[in-house]
């Protein structure tokens, strides 16, 4: 019960599973989508699905511009991730399904602090 993520080839969004009522934007990704659920209870102490639109609209731009990195390989614009207690940054989806991937030498953690 609470709020889940929904998402397939177009992107992810929020739903809330006790009335099954999709709400929020449109994130890039399932990651993206979790992303902003971790950022949000860091943040705030309301749940995602008592805001307003624009209130949820306001944060969820907020998100975007805290967790805002470029990709040290490609160059594409992306976001940090959750891991553990720390926000890190291990790659991202890219085109055609695949996955820009930092290798295990490269000590990407520090991007975008
Ligand atoms: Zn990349």
């Amino acid at each position: 019960m609470g709020v889940r993520i929904l998402s397939g080839e177009a992107g992810a969004c929020l739903y809330d599973s006790v009335t099954d009522w999709a709400f929020g934007p449109l994130f890039a990704s399932e990651e993206q989508a979790e992303a902003f659920c971790a950022w949000h209870r860091e943040h705030y102490a309301e749940d995602v699905r008592q805001l307003t639109d624009a209130e949820l609209q306001a944060r969820y731009r907020a998100c975007l511009a805290a967790l805002a990195v470029t990709c040290p390989r490609c160059g594409a614009a992306t976001t940090l991730e959750r891991e553990g207690k720390q926000w890190v940054y291990a790659g991202h989806d890219a085109p055609g399904g695949a996955y820009c991937r930092m290798s295990g030498e490269e000590d990407w953690s520090k991007v975008g602090s």
